[in-house]
């Protein structure tokens, strides 16, 4: 694979939290990046942070529709004059229990990540093999995907429909020199919109402590004891894209200080 210094990359929901600090570290390896989101201002604001328009940009894209998504992969082409690592990370997360699901709730949960990873999987995946250049796919999953918790039935049911892209995708696009891998984070509560929007207020209801303890709760059951941050699940997706893992692919990689193995 290309060196990740002279690669140009899309990161879906990269205005915020985990998205905007793997834009953030794809840069700092020399990388150039698409920074794509709903909120046009957000994406050029955190495209802006990181640096000129020769490195960032940032873009709108719904990732539930196709003709956006489309044009996110097209911006890439035309700043950077390419495509080489796709990161989908966009998500929310409505944090409700079976009974309080509503159809719309469920169709949300599974428009944003399990259509938007397909749809934006397929639109980067044609533009990799008609370069024949390789190329790295992945999947910012969950814990989640495989462990179940309390009342997100939804969310934790479309994670597990993405890790199983991953494996779809690693088998269908290897014969192009196309990695597909994922990442299961859990507990990055500090930095991340999704807990600040409500989902930190409910879990911490779910736990028992106050909100603004949360992430201390998180790190308390960890193995490691350590609070996950954005910036660790941004390192993981640095050495799954290295050239020291390009024999690696279909593989998800858990970023949770050890809880999923306690
Ligand atoms: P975040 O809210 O900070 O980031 C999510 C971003 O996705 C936001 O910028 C949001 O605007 C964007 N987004 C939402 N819907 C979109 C759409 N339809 N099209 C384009 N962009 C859209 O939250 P985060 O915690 O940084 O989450 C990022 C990813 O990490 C999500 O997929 C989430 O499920 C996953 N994740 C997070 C945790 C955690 O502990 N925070 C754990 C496991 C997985």
């Amino acid at each position: 694979p290309k060196p990740l210094a002279s690669r140009i990359a899309l990161v879906t929901g990269a205005a915020s939290g985990i998205g905007k600090a793997i834009a953030t570290r794809l840069a700092a390896e020399g990388a150039c990046v698409v920074i794509a989101d709903l909120d046009l201002e957000k994406a050029q604001a955190a495209a802006a942070e990181i640096g000129s328009t020769d490195v960032a940009i940032g873009v709108v894209a719904n990732v539930t529709d196709e003709s956006a998504v489309q044009h996110a992969v097209d911006a890439a082409l035309l700043a950077f004059g390419g495509l080489d690592l796709v990161v989908n990370n966009a998500g929310l997360s409505l944090s409700k229990s079976l009974l309080e699901t509503t159809v719309a709730d469920w169709d949300l949960q599974h428009n944003v990540m399990a259509k938007g990873s397909f749809l934006v999987s397929r639109a980067a995946a044609r533009v990799l093999i008609d370069q024949k250049l390789g190329g790295d796919i992945v999947y910012i999953s969950s814990k989640n995907s495989i462990f179940a918790g309390p009342n997100n039935i939804a969310y934790s049911a479309t994670k597990a429909d993405q890790a199983h892209q991953v494996r779809l995708l690693a088998a269908e696009l290897g014969d192009h020199g196309i990695r597909v891998n994922g990442i299961n984070p859990d507990g990055v509560v500090r930095g991340s919109g999704i807990f600040a929007g409500g989902w930190g207020a409910k879990r911490a209801a779910v736990y028992g402590v106050p909100e603004e303890e949360l992430g201390q709760y998180y790190a308390q059951r960890t193995l490691l004891k350590r609070e996950v941050l954005p910036e660790h699940v941004a390192n993981a997706v640095f050495v799954l894209c290295s050239s020291d893992l390009d024999h690696t692919t279909g593989l998800h990689i858990p970023v949770d200080a050890g809880v999923a193995a306690a």
